[in-house]
């Protein structure tokens, strides 16, 4: 199964999203790109049909249909974000040929209905160009109103991560592949995945003591998505650290940021770290705290977190000493996986197993 995710309009010029109380271009490629790394993760092959610009609208649109149509496709899923003339439209509305009420586009409909969101429907879309022109089955989500001030803060208060979800969802839940999928995934189970990271995070916690085992494997559990994002498996790269003086191999895709606000930016070509290994990239990511300096090594950036024994207190080092821009990255960190999956056991010296 291959999908073509095409974040919606250009990042300026002609094809320009709308701009209500947040910019249509920008939240799209927030939603497109992290619905393409969940296909990924999922085991679903994806092709990128966004196009950043074009000298007129036309010619952008034309060029993300080239892409589409450049693959066998699946389906071709384009995201935007709805605007209307007295900003009072609200809810998530999704545009097929012919209004064709294919169950994947009703699902996700439904799904971002759960939210909290209105459902507007499936609408006719036959008149929208790459509705038309793609060879794929095709849809347009409208996933709310980018100028309604209600589906905004509902937007920003259920983020980015579940409307994804929402999407990835519905898309997979009719997937005639997805048992496949699901097969294809056990050849990499997550106890396998904890176990090996786990075995040299601790190695090199004996040598090094750098960074505490827990949190390595915390880590790398959150930002490869288990050892199955796109970096993970493309770059062998287990952690998103940017190229940042790196002299090896990169890797080159867009990354998602978060502002202090909460709100979410993209950059696009973000050049990345690339290893020959998930081992190398652990060492590497253990380097990286045990040596990042922006003064030439008077002052260590990760100095508090380096040898530190407490998993808590190393999480919210690592989230002060400016580690990641997502808010809430340490409580995450202890909550959501050390906490969650007895991680600390591999601190104490104890034998891990996934209960
Ligand atoms: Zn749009």
């Amino acid at each position: 199964m291959r999908i073509g995710v095409n974040c919606g309009h250009t990042i300026g010029g002609s094809g320009y999203g709308a701009v209500g109380l947040i910019k249509e271009s920008e939240h799209t490629r927030q939603v497109g790109y992290a619905l393409m790394e969940k296909l990924l993760s999922e085991g679903i092959a994806v092709t990128d049909c966004t196009v950043n610009q074009g000298i007129s609208n036309l010619a952008h649109l034309e060029k993300i249909v080239d892409l589409a149509n450049k693959e066998e496709l699946d389906w071709f899923v384009s995201i935007h974000f709805n605007a209307s003339k007295e900003h009072k439209g609200r809810g998530v509305e999704i545009f097929t040929y012919q209004g064709k009420r294919h169950q994947p586009a009703v699902k996700i409909g439904e799904n971002i209905e759960k939210l909290g969101f209105k459902n507007r429907g499936i609408k006719n879309g036959s008149h929208l160009y790459t509705i038309k022109n793609t060879k794929a089955k095709a849809m347009l989500i409208e996933v709310c109103f980018c100028d309604n001030k209600e589906d905004v803060e509902l937007y920003q208060k259920v983020g980015v991560e579940a409307i994804t979800t929402a999407i990835a969802e519905g898309l997979l839940e009719f997937s005639e592949s997805l048992d496949m999928v699901k097969d294809a995934k056990k050849e990499l189970p997550f106890e396998d995945f904890v176990r090996f990271v786990g075995e040299v995070a601790i190695k090199d916690w004996k040598e090094r003591r750098i960074m505490l085992p827990s949190v390595v494997v915390a880590q790398a559990i959150k930002e490869s998505a288990s050892g199955t994002s796109e970096l993970a498996r493309n770059a062998n790269a287990l952690f998103g650290i940017k190229k940042n003086g790196w002299t090896g191999k990169v890797y080159t895709k867009t990354a998602t940021e978060q502002r202090p606000d909460g709100s979410y930016y993209v950059v696009d070509h973000t050049e990345w770290r690339a290893y020959n290994s998930w081992e190398e990239s652990i060492l590497d990511h253990n380097d990286y705290i045990a040596t990042r300096s922006t003064d030439g090594g008077k002052t260590l950036r990760y100095q508090p977190v380096i040898g530190c024994e407490n998993y808590v207190l190393c999480c919210q080092y690592l989230k002060q000493c400016g580690y990641a821009t997502a808010l809430n990255y340490d409580e995450s960190l202890i909550n959501d996986y050390i906490e969650k999956y007895k991680l600390y056991v591999f601190d104490e010296g104890g034998e891990w197993c996934l209960e």
